[in-house]
């Protein structure tokens, strides 16, 4: 795996930039200690050598660190919160928190020391009120930090210039690429924030215009009885399940997985009954509420004991957890058509007696092409989800909209998309897909006009050919779960 370069994209800067934003540092906390002067002040920015000290990599090393920092320190009373990401000298944030800052202090050392990123960061506490302007590591009986290189003490290291450059950027490159490259770490997260993550991964695919075919603000597309307001209810109605979903993950004890997701289905059934309530009967999540319940429930279980999983364990457990669903639900019930009954008719063929009737898309195919579809994907741990969904939205560029149109369009070329099938009728359409994309892609994706251009006339061509890329939409929001996780968004 080739190790990311994340100065590549970054401009750099002179020692003169790096003494005006000292200086500007300083000014902001002053301001900060004097409007809340009874509070503690926090000031988090990356440890970065050489002379570029932003990118869009560098950010997404940033908002990694400092999202988790922000929610380790939720249970305390956040007065403030300012970022500047964008600065040349590097993305910095601060905020206010009324507690005292020994505590503080404490907490960001903890988040130095035990999260994967968190030597890169540099957290200064400080206040007005408290008899000692700041408190060093040493006075709370910490050792002091140790270089990222050597291990020695990293303030001499760098007094002493004792490291190269070269070598201090090349360590980070690898902490990136081992960090969000060949195996994503996910921090152990709490149950609150994950039923979050979740819902906003749904919300956050609703809204992302314009996806071909798909319900988004501004279509119905291929939608007769759905709009935007169908989910936002629908995923505001599924937060309690994603909190369910996870305690069934983080309290399960036993190696047999497939116990896990048996577990957890009767809440699957019963998010979709008030799914099909607050939408008046119409199927907006059924898909999502299968294949996310399962990834929070192998998170919650890979992440036990406060461990902070990699996503290659969680898609384990994942496969784990659907090892017999291939078997059970689809090939006990359904036998694929050519397969058995040869004499019968037609009809035969497809119904085995109305017990075994396929009642989804997803048995039908099962029966008529021998598509597993979710359930296959769920076996198969989910893979488009690393080797495609997160890989994509952490190369692309732009603003959040963009990402995540790009993301979704390389998503479908990457799946066996069962919404597509059953519209269109036939699996083929697979082949007609990826030419879209491609073409999509080859006009610079959604960065460019040309691009989003393309999205609108393929919107209107789905719309008229009655496809949707349901499918496709699900992963997305999968990716966007994770995403949310790991910092990428
Ligand atoms: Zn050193």
């Amino acid at each position: 795996m080739e190790i990311v370069d994340i100065f590549a994209e970054g401009c750099p800067v002179q020692l003169e930039d790096v003494l005006k934003n000292r200086d500007w540092r300083v000014a902001v906390q002053d301001h900060l200690m004097q409007h809340f002067s009874t509070s503690t002040v926090v000031a988090v920015k990356l440890n970065v050598p050489g002379e570029v000290k932003n990118s869009p990599s560098i950010k997404q090393l940033f908002f990694a660190g400092w999202r988790l920092l922000l929610s380790k320190m939720s249970s305390m009373a956040v007065q403030k919160v300012t970022v500047e990401a964008d600065r040349l000298t590097g993305p910095e944030g601060f905020f206010v928190i009324n507690r005292e800052l020994e505590e503080v202090k404490k907490e960001a050392i903890r988040f130095e020391e035990h999260f994967f990123l968190g030597r890169l960061f540099d957290i200064d506490v400080m206040t007005l009120h408290a008899p000692a302007y700041q408190l060093s590591r040493q006075e709370l009986g910490f050792a002091p930090r140790t270089c990222l290189i050597c291990s020695e003490n990293a303030k001499e290291c760098a007094r002493s210039g004792k490291h190269d450059i070269s070598a201090l950027r090349d360590n980070i490159n690898q902490i990136y690429t081992d960090y969000f490259v060949i195996d994503p770490v996910i921090p152990a997260w709490d149950q609150e924030t994950v039923a979050k993550a979740a819902t906003f991964a749904c919300l956050a695919e609703a809204v992302t215009w314009p996806k071909p075919g798909l319900v988004d603000p501004v279509s119905n597309g291929a939608h007769q009885d759905m709009d935007i307001y169908s989910f936002l209810d629908s995923s505001l109605s599924l937060e309690n399940y994603f909190k369910k979903c996870f305690e069934a993950g983080r309290t399960f004890r036993g190696d047999q997985l497939t116990a896990l997701l048996s577990t957890i289905r009767p809440s699957g059934r019963f998010a979709e009954g008030r799914m099909f309530q607050v939408t008046d009967g119409v199927n907006t999540h059924k898909g999502t509420i299968f294949s996310l319940g399962i990834l929070i429930a192998a998170y919650g279980y890979a992440s036990r004991n406060e461990q902070s999983p990699s996503l290659s364990f969680v898609q384990t457990v994942v496969s784990r957890m659907g090892a017999q669903l291939v078997e059970n639900d689809l090939k006990e019930k359904f036998s694929p058509s050519g397969l058995t009954d040869s004499k019968g008719d037609a009809d035969k063929k497809v119904f085995k007696g109305n017990a075994n009737r396929p009642s989804t898309a997803g048995e039908q195919q099962y029966q008529d092409y021998q598509l597993t579809g979710v359930r296959g994907e769920i076996a198969g741990g989910l893979r488009p989800l690393s080797t495609v969904g997160l890989k994509t939205l952490r190369e692309s560029r732009g603003t959040t909209r963009v990402r995540l149109l790009n993301t979704l369009m390389a998503l479908a070329t990457s799946i066996t998309d069962s919404t597509m099938i059953k519209r269109y009728g036939d699996p083929k359409i697979s082949q007609q897909l990826n030419q879209w994309v491609q073409e999509f892609e080859a006009r610079g994706g959604a960065e460019s006009k040309g691009g989003q251009d393309y999205l609108a006339s393929l919107d209107q061509a789905f719309i008229e050919k009655n496809l949707s890329m349901g499918g496709a939409a699900d992963y997305l929001i999968l990716t966007i779960f994770i995403g949310r996780l790991t910092g990428l968004l």
